[in-house]
């Protein structure tokens, strides 16, 4: 399986880092050993100092495709969760100023956090204004709303299977809304989805 993560997909959150708001999605990926599950706690790696928290809404894909009709997106998943883009930024910054790609600032091991369980997208209340926040140590820090993304879900699934083919078990990575900050040892970090707690572990 493969991971594929969406930058840039919120306005606020473009200007909160001084990016241009794109004119189509802006696409990386993350290897399937970035994935930390099961509320397993984070290590801070010992080469960054500033290691980002970004919320996201997952997909999960669950049909093999290539070169999906927006009108026929939906059909390709059926749940949703969501997870953390964790993002060395002092390292992503120095690769963006020399030019060069993001990897290791954003594939790294564990960087990839994902919720134990998926919720099926007919139990949501709006499939088109899907809400969810991450609290850190009890204080909400980011808050996001699906309706306000740049690229919906759909024109994602698009975009992305021009280039490449989805596979059943592919996971998109939406992008974040605003608020991103660094996280310290011994942060608590619980996500949640329409109100409803789906992950919580520790920064160690
Ligand atoms: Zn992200």
């Amino acid at each position: 399986m493969k991971i594929i993560c969406v930058g840039r997909n919120y306005v606020a959150h473009a200007k909160e880092l001084n990016n241009e708001i794109p004119d189509e999605p802006v696409l990386f990926m993350k290897p399937d050993s970035a994935l930390l599950r099961n509320n397993d706690p984070f290590y801070i790696p010992e080469w960054t100092n500033e290691v980002h928290h970004e919320i996201e809404l997952i997909v999960r894909i669950k049909k093999l495709g290539k070169n999906i009709d927006k009108k026929f997106a939906n059909r390709y998943y059926s749940e949703i969760g969501i997870g953390i883009d964790f993002t060395a930024r002092d390292l992503q910054n120095a690769l963006k100023d020399k030019g060069l790609p993001w990897e290791k600032s954003k594939a790294f091991d564990f960087s990839a956090v994902i919720c134990p369980e998926f919720v099926p997208v007919e139990s949501l209340p709006d499939r088109n204004a899907i809400h969810f926040r991450l609290d850190i140590n009890g204080k909400t820090v980011q808050e996001g709303n699906s309706a306000l993304m740049i690229f919906s879900i759909d024109d994602i699934i698009s975009h992305v299977s021009k280039y490449f083919t989805l596979k059943i078990g592919d996971l998109i990575y939406t992008g974040t809304p605003a608020g991103v900050g660094a996280v310290k040892i011994g942060d608590r970090l619980e996500g949640f989805l329409e109100g409803q707690k789906k992950f919580d572990f520790l920064v160690k």
